[in-house]
């Protein structure tokens, strides 16, 4: 399940942030991550969740995301920010973040089969809170799961991207091989070459 990222130098690749509570980091954060913002409506929020991982599930196309709403998406996911750069670089977790988290695990959205098609939809509309309350069940479930110490940010030195590696043998260091991945090969190469 990955998302096309374009990069500042405007190369596109891919990028698996391996949960669905990590990939909403891409859409924003504080301090330096703010150049990425993309949530400043709910209807941006709404848009956005269109190519996430929930809808991936099931098609999104019956969302209500309330001002309020958004504003707790997005707190929610600067504190998910600061736990995953700790759990990435083994340090303790931020003081109440694990309260936020708590408190955002409330409803989520409600999977149904349509009789018709039998396909999995939601149970419309689904709201902000429900978006909330999925990525926070996913955050519990990534904190006291065996993936809690796979949350690992890109291995390059200007790269922000956090993600779970999922994979097997556990040793996804890159957001992309193509993009950090690549270029740490090529720059590994010149290196032996000089
Ligand atoms: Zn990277």
């Amino acid at each position: 399940m990955t998302r096309v990222l374009t990069g500042r130098d405007g190369q596109s690749f891919t990028f698996d942030p391996g949960a669905f509570c990590l990939e909403l980091l891409l859409t924003g954060g504080p301090g330096k991550y703010a150049y990425w913002e993309i949530l400043h409506t709910p209807d941006d929020l709404a848009d956005w969740l269109q190519d996430s991982r929930l809808a991936a599930i099931a098609p999104l196309d019956d969302l209500r995301v309330r001002p309020a709403e958004l504003r707790a998406v997005k707190a929610f996911r600067d504190t998910m920010l600061s736990v995953a750069l700790a759990l990435a670089h083994d340090r303790d977790l931020p003081a109440g973040a694990l309260e936020t988290i708590n408190d955002a695990a409330g409803p989520v959205p409600r999977p149904r089969i349509d009789p018709a098609t039998g396909r999995r939809t939601w149970v419309g509309p689904v709201t902000g809170t429900q978006i909330l309350g999925a990525a926070a069940h996913e955050a519990i479930d990534l904190l006291t799961g065996p993936h809690r110490d796979r949350v690992r940010e890109c291995a390059a030195s200007n790269c922000l991207l956090l993600f779970v590696d999922t994979s097997r043998p556990g040793k996804r260091r890159w957001c992309s091989m193509e993009r950090c991945g690549n270029r740490n090969k090529v720059s590994a190469y010149r290196t032996r070459q000089t």
